[in-house]
């Protein structure tokens, strides 16, 4: 033990790293972390926590429209980027300083530099020192990659969209999943001219059908000028950075800027891996069992760097799994299964478990859906529509998968988990009384299957 400068060096400052190394402290664990960026990683930096503050910025717009019709004597003015992205700085330096001060009062020792494997129970510091550890954890995350494309550096990727000095007039996004379906929302709303271009036949792959169509219906009903089957075939430098692209629906148009919201990659470059033995996996991940462990007993793993399910809250609780583990003695795999999740996409999307077609494939299901004009923005004469909708296993009546479309339809799926996670039945959920009148009621009101399948 006493060669050991620390019982633990965790290697990246994000969610994951940061509760790690807080929480093993907290068991009297000897533990530094280094960071070579800004302390937070890409939820509170430049994911998460940026783009739901962009959300909400975006979102006035419609709320200032609906105002009027609820009698109220306003108009939108202009929106003025520099002073919100001023405040969203502000924010940021100010979370940046909560994790740091959450890190000192842990007693977690910072280095504010790169590090990188020397050999499984040592630390090279990009200042030439070297640390000894007796467990070691790679939390560094992933990042935004570009598709190999000819002049594809002409592209922003979502951390450049945090940066940006000022709004472009025009955008072009390139991708169909979560950062591209958002950032399309959040830059129409924020009076930007978006095209989107996916090469898939629906967006969202991977999630319920029905919810995704609605979803693409509402983006494009609110402006966004979504192209599905479509994909880049040539973009090039026009004047003053603008970029020209050729799609291959025929299209041959000048835009502002581009960004690629195409994928992120584990962050296992240049870690030292190779050289130590690390096994990594066809995605560039770092593989682990299911205890966040790597074939190397001493280096451990957790978050996006290990690609399982690229979430916060998950590389939190791999965090929580791993400490238990390690420094309680109480071994605790991480449990991926039925996890709650939101799309901020405009309108919003909350899901948990099987899509419909996910579970069609497994068994018998009965599918309960509604879709209806919700109240607040039907006064507004707004044509929004919402979605509820329940898939039910036949043989068990256990509720499979919930699919939410609607506004705050990421608050109703966190408490909706909780009955699914805990194996509620649809009778479960009928026997629940309905808190009227909301969106959520028409959850614990469906009475009759829409199909069985
Ligand atoms: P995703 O993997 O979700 O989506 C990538 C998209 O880009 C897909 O539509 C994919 O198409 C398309 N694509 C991939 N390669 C190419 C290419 N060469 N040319 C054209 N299109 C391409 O990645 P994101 O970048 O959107 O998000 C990364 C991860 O970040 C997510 O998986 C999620 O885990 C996390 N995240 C979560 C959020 C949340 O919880 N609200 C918000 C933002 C990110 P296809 O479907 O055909 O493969």
């Amino acid at each position: 033990m006493a060669d050991f400068d620390y019982d633990l060096f965790v290697i990246g400052g994000g969610s994951g790293g940061v509760r790690a190394a807080r929480v093993a402290a907290g068991t009297g664990a000897r533990v530094a972390l280094a960071e070579d960026s800004r302390m937070g990683g890409t939820c509170v930096i430049r994911g998460c926590v940026p783009k739901k503050l962009m959300v909400f910025a975006s979102a006035y717009h419609e709320d200032f429209a609906d105002a009027r019709a609820f009698g109220w004597d306003v108009a939108a003015g202009d929106f003025d980027w520099t002073r919100f992205s001023a405040q969203l700085g502000a924010e940021l330096d100010r979370l940046e300083g909560v994790y740091r001060k959450l890190l000192h009062a842990s007693q977690v020792e910072i280095f504010d530099l790169r590090a990188r494997l020397a050999d499984p129970h040592t630390v090279a510091l990009s200042d030439g020192r070297r640390v000894r550890a007796k467990h070691i954890l790679i939390a560094t995350g992933g990042r935004p990659v570009r598709p190999a494309l000819a002049n594809a550096h002409l592209g922003m990727v979502s951390d450049d969209l945090f940066a940006m000095q000022r709004l472009p007039g025009s955008i072009l996004i390139v991708g169909g999943g979560y950062i591209a379906c958002e950032f399309a929302g959040i830059l129409n709303g924020l009076g930007v001219d978006v095209t989107q271009f996916h090469r898939g036949a629906q967006i969202l792959r991977g999630f319920d059908d029905e919810a995704c169509g609605l979803i693409a219906d509402g983006m494009r009903d609110k402006g966004v000028d979504l192209r599905l089957g479509t994909d880049i075939v040539e973009m090039t430098q026009a004047d003053a950075g603008a970029v020209r692209v050729m799609g291959s629906d025929g299209s041959d148009r000048i835009y502002d800027a581009v960004l690629f919201a195409t994928g992120r990659s584990p962050n296992t470059a240049d870690l030292g891996l190779e050289a130590v033995g690390v096994a990594i996996g066809s995605r560039g991940e770092i593989v682990v069992d299911a205890y966040s462990q790597t074939n190397i007993p001493s280096v451990f793993a957790i978050g996006d760097v290990t690609d399982r399910v690229t979430l916060t809250p998950v590389a939190i609780r791999e965090a929580m799994a791993f400490v238990e583990t390690v420094f309680r003695g109480n071994p605790t795999p991480v449990d991926h299964d039925l996890i709650p999740s939101a799309v901020f996409t405009q309108p919003e999307f909350g899901t948990i478990g099987l899509s419909e077609q996910a579970a069609r494939a497994r068994e018998p299901v009965a599918i309960y859906a509604t879709s209806f004009r919700p109240m607040q923005s039907a006064f507004a004469g707004r044509a929004d529509r919402v979605l509820m909708k329940l898939v039910v296993s036949q043989a068990t009546r256990r509720v499979l998968g919930c699919h939410i479309v609607a506004p705050q339809a990421g608050e109703m799926i966190q408490m909706v988990g909780i009955a699914i996670k805990m194996g509620a039945t649809k009778e479960d959920f009928d026997r629940t009384v309905a808190v009227h009148p909301t969106m959520a009621e028409e959850l614990v009101t469906l009475k009759t299957p829409v199909r069985m399948a």
